[in-house]
């Protein structure tokens, strides 16, 4: 009878998880260790943070917003100078955000971390509900999931600024941000930029992904293994996106060799930095960097309210 696998790195305990792509069978102290690890990893290799940020942690309510907010709490210790928020917006869709809402606050505030909640309708005079069932979006050929993507992207500025945050902390993992360069190719983007990293400007508040080289089966299995609260529900608004199609084949192409991904992001990555980034103007309303004269949140705010007034 073979000899029961121990784990890769304590030689000790029973494994509960085998990573392929490094070979590793790995129990569960030395998984969860090994997830803050890279976390601290990318944040030093990326040079992400500074030991006295002020960061703005975007909250959905999902289990890998609360599980960053949970890592970041713990990497902080070592940085006095540091300090964590955690924001999430209130996007108004009627049935599905309150509980996200209440599962982000309560967690947020067990870690002892302030808690910030900007809502669509403060900010904007609509929620989500009131533009999607209104006619608006179909005159306007726009989906739900469109506005809510431009306007949590203002909204979470908006919020990082009212907390003079230094940066914006959001969970997109190693799959979502390749999915994100994957559909920029698709839409022919001229302007092709860095996901997650941090890029400096006059006025833009950096956006962080400290996940950026973690798998998300990775960062979900470290949820459910810290007993993470994560709600089930998922938005009535959802329908079948580009964004689906691509996880999809992303998931198929990847699902036996999860190297592909990180051999994707670094490649891609090494020719982004070949390019030469066009510079960027910013908005004549919100002061956001846009290659526009008025950029897209600006635009479709104007236009829903008074699609919503007539
Ligand atoms: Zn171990
Ligand atoms: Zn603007």
């Amino acid at each position: 009878m073979l000899e029961a696998q121990k784990c890769s790195l304590c030689k000790e305990r029973q494994p509960i998880y085998h990573r392929r792509y490094s070979g590793e069978w790995l129990c569960e102290r030395c998984f969860k260790l090994s997830i803050i690890e890279r976390v601290k990893r990318t944040i030093s290799r990326y040079e992400l943070l500074r030991y006295d940020d002020r960061i703005a942690v975007a909250v959905s309510g999902g289990k890998d917003s609360l599980s960053l907010l949970e890592i970041l709490q713990r990497i902080e210790r070592d940085f006095p100078h540091a300090k964590l928020f955690a924001v999430t917006i209130d996007e108004g869709i009627e049935g599905y955000r309150t509980e996200c809402l209440a599962v982000a606050e309560s967690f947020s505030r067990s870690l002892g971390i302030p808690f910030l909640s900007l809502s669509f309708k403060e900010l904007f005079g609509f929620t989500l509900t009131e533009a999607a069932e209104s006619k608006v979006l179909e005159r306007l050929g726009i989906n739900p999931c469109t506005v809510c993507g431009v306007f949590r992207r203002k909204a979470l500025t908006i919020a990082a600024r009212r907390l003079k945050a230094t940066v914006i902390a959001t969970a997109h993992t190693l799959d979502d941000v390749v999915q994100t360069y994957l559909l920029n190719l698709l839409k022919g983007e001229g302007n092709l930029k860095p996901v997650g990293l941090r890029r400096e400007g006059e006025a833009v508040i950096p956006r962080i992904a400290p996940f950026r080289t973690t798998l998300q089966r990775e960062v979900a299995l470290y949820a459910y293994l810290r007993k993470i609260p994560f709600q089930v529900r998922t938005c009535p608004y959802t329908r079948t996106s580009m964004r689906d199609r691509v996880r999809s084949f992303l998931n198929w192409y990847a699902a036996n060799r999860p190297e592909a991904l990180y051999a994707f992001l670094n490649r891609f990555e090494q020719l982004l930095k070949d390019l030469e980034q066009p510079a960027e103007s910013v908005c004549e309303i919100c002061g956001e960097p846009t290659s526009r004269r008025i950029c897209r949140a600006c635009e479709l705010e104007q236009l829903i309210k008074e699609g919503l007034k007539a």
